[in-house]
């Protein structure tokens, strides 16, 4: 038989060794970003084209490569970084395998062009599929621009497997992140498309982080330090209550580099026990130093995964450290988390059957619609006076005193209760029936500061706040709506697609269902967007991010437990994002209207935040005012 074992041609040892090191264009950002931190940059570009299936640039001020090494570089095996086997256990470089360059090259078009110092000029190299198109001698800046242009140009499965342009964006910012997290003092910038998405300057760790994820996260960070033989500790967590149900941010750096450690993430989660809700994640931006010598980094191909001599020590300690943060800077939970379940059960909507109430809810409901209306006369220049409605402010409480009117208290079925009225023998002094005042046609609302809306009642007077009073009202409304599947829904002719990390899509999932029974329809058509098809009645397109970037943040926050305390967040949050403000002005017709739904609400007296909805003054107390 003849021999059949052949030697692999290079350019297709590279390919195959591509597939292991280049996955997608977040990893050729990876490479190069760690090559220039390599070369002592103290500024790195990144440009990226099309979330970079068209082009990862990676632009240092380094200490370059002569024309040799510019050639070398892209050959397999090929490192300035380690000399002999005994450097792999003593690593102060992030990179070691001299197999990046010589992979990328061999599935992409590369230009590389750089300049050590003290050059004239610098070597500029043009290589295709691991092909050298050409080389030449360039005016260039000091250090190195590796353009990678056209990934995977020769492999379209791998180009077809890529994901959404967004998706693939998501991976380079995450890349981006975790190199930029670890070397505060280097300056970092990222383009895409043109836009810029970072401009991280020259920072202390604390600043740096602060940049990556913006001003609000400053007051959320507790350092961490702790120094011992073994590993000194430096770092921030994230204060228990701005923990986040979904992964939060958790980042491990061991000397520098990026890593995932499963059994250090537990150390740090158990230090927070009892301090989180169930299912949140403590965030933590923890940087280990150690011995290079007791760690080992070549478990894993794409290494961000390494194992220490010490492991059992360095659990031990972390713990602790973080436990003393905590202790320390006295974080207790805002919340707590260990109040009975039972009690966010507002009412007892929880179990009732879905087809139980009449309900007559004016989904028409408009607090501005009077407004607009003169609003458009006086600019179409016509005066508009408005119309007295003929003791209008006595209809409203018709139903109040007559079972099965219109305005009646039907609402209260929803309770079950034998008699509609039983509210107001429950809360007597509440009943607005008792207060209002039933003798006088003049009776009417006022509005003072457009805050308060005054009404006369029988023992004196009364004012609410229009802003908590509606939000009692519209929670309700909610409620009511999640609990019995019962609300209308306004097809968008246009959908609308909202762009979403995949951490508050994941939120928005888990939201899906109660949101569809408030009306929305959504959809999740591909990573980082939700497209919003139907919204509920009560809500205006333009409304729409607002509400749902309220929810995102209160949901964040509050991180519900159980199915029901999340419906009564996304509906507090509903309330609070659509309810008239203070500074508002409200119409007649809306303020009636408005003190109508409050007092048929099961607990008017109070907003959905606790907070007092209305205040009398009896005639006694006015009294006693004007003779003290
Ligand atoms: P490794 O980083 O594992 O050594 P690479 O294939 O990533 O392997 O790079 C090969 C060599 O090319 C490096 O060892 C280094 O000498 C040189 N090199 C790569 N990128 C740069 C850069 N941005 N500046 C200076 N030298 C570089
Ligand atoms: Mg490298």
């Amino acid at each position: 038989m003849s021999d059949i074992i052949k030697l692999l041609p290079d350019h297709v040892a590279n390919q195959i060794a591509a597939g292991e090191v280049v996955q997608r264009p977040a990893s050729v950002v990876k490479e190069l970003l760690e090559n220039a931190i390599d070369a002592g940059a103290s500024q790195i570009k990144l440009i990226i084209k099309e979330a970079g299936r068209t082009l990862v640039q990676v632009i240092d001020d380094g200490k370059g490569m002569s024309t040799t090494d510019a050639r070398l570089s892209f050959e397999r095996h090929a490192t300035s970084k380690i000399n002999s086997a005994d450097d792999l256990f003593a690593l102060n470089t992030k990179g070691f395998r001299g197999e990046a360059l010589a992979s990328i090259a061999a599935v992409a078009h590369v230009e590389l062009k750089t300049k050590p110092e003290g050059e004239e000029v610098g070597t500029q190299i043009e290589i295709e599929g691991s092909v050298i198109k050409s080389q030449e001698v360039c005016a260039t800046l000091q250090g190195t621009s590796i353009a990678v242009k056209n990934l995977f140009f020769n492999i379209p499965a791998r180009r077809n497997f890529l994901k959404s342009d967004s998706v693939e964006l998501r991976h380079i910012i995450d890349e981006f992140q975790r190199v930029a997290l670890a070397h505060e003092s280097i300056v970092f910038m990222l383009y895409h498309n043109d836009s810029e998405l970072f401009n991280l300057p020259k920072a202390n760790k604390r600043q740096r982080i602060v940049g990556v994820f913006g001003p609000k996260t400053n007051e959320k960070l507790v350092p961490v330090t702790e120094d011992t033989e073994i590993v000194n500790i430096d770092g921030f967590i994230v204060k228990p209550e701005f923990s986040k149900k979904t992964k939060g941010e958790q980042f491990f750096f061991v000397n520098d580099r990026f890593i995932k450690h499963p059994y250090l993430n537990h150390s740090v989660s158990a230090a927070f026990d009892g301090l989180l809700p169930d299912r949140a994640r403590a965030s933590y931006f923890i940087y280990l130093k150690v011995d290079p010598k007791s760690i080992d980094i070549n478990i894993h191909p794409t290494k961000t995964e390494v194992k220490f001599e010490d492991e059992h020590a360095i659990y031990t300690l972390l713990r602790a450290a973080v436990k003393h943060s905590l202790g320390q800077f006295n974080i207790a939970p805002v919340l707590d988390f260990n109040r009975e379940s039972n009690m966010d059960t507002p009412y007892s909507y929880k179990n009732k059957e879905a087809q139980v109430p009449k309900i007559e809810v004016d989904r028409h409901f408009n607090p501005f619609e009077q407004e607009q209306k003169v609003k458009t006369n006086s600019f179409t220049g016509t005066p508009h006076y408005e119309k007295k409605r003929a003791a209008g402010w006595e209809n409203i409480y018709e139903g109040l005193d007559k079972r099965n009117s219109s305005n009646s208290f039907s609402h209260l079925q929803i309770e079950n209760e034998p008699e509609p009225e039983s509210l107001f023998v429950e809360h007597e002094s509440k009943g607005f029936n008792d207060l209002k005042e039933t003798d006088s046609d003049s009776a009417n609302t006022y509005q003072l500061h457009n805050k308060y809306i005054v009404s006369a009642i029988k023992s004196g007077m009364m004012l609410i706040d229009q802003q908590r009073a509606h939000q009692r009202v519209l929670y309700e409304e909610f409620l009511r709506n999640i609990t019995v599947k019962e609300s209308v829904s306004q097809q968008l002719l246009f959908p609308l697609r909202l762009d979403y990390s995949p951490a508050e899509l994941a939120i928005f999932k888990d939201l899906k269902e109660s949101l569809e029974n408030t009306g929305f329809a959504l959809d999740m058509p591909e990573d980082g967007v939700l497209e919003v098809s139907g919204i509920p009645a009560s809500i205006q397109e333009s409304e729409v991010s607002i509400v749902l970037e309220q929810l995102l943040s209160d949901v964040e926050q509050e991180v519900p437990d159980t199915g029901f305390s999340q419906t009564d967040v996304l509906a507090k949050s509903m309330a609070k994002s659509m309810a008239v403000k203070t500074g508002e002005k409200l119409d007649e017709l809306s303020r009636e209207h408005l003190v109508n739904k409050l007092f048929a609400c099961t607990e008017p007296t109070m907003s959905p935040f606790l907070k007092k909805t209305f205040i009398t003054l009896t005639v006694d107390e006015l009294d006693r005012k004007f003779n003290a």
